[in-house]
């Protein structure tokens, strides 16, 4: 099952293609490991944010959860 912060990277983000214009889309995982991603026009885009936004943001929500866990509560969430 994993982590809050690790659920919250299976999310999917869309972005257009830098080439065509056209829909693409990668999980944060994807875009903080920096993945490349093949566009039906044949373009390479490689995901990548400026900074480290989505690891500061996964850390901060393993930390809650585990604030949360400690204080008794016990978390579900759904993907
Ligand atoms: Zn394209």
């Amino acid at each position: 099952m994993g982590t809050l912060g690790d659920a919250f990277m299976r999310r999917r983000v869309s972005f257009p293609c830098p080439a065509c214009g056209g829909m693409l889309s990668g999980t944060l995982d994807e875009v903080r490991t920096g993945r490349s991603v093949r566009c039906a026009c044949g373009a390479t885009v490689r995901l990548k944010e400026q900074g480290r936004c989505v690891e500061e943001v996964r850390k901060a929500m393993n930390k809650f959860e585990s604030a949360m866990r400690r204080a008794g509560f016990r978390l579900r969430y759904r993907e």
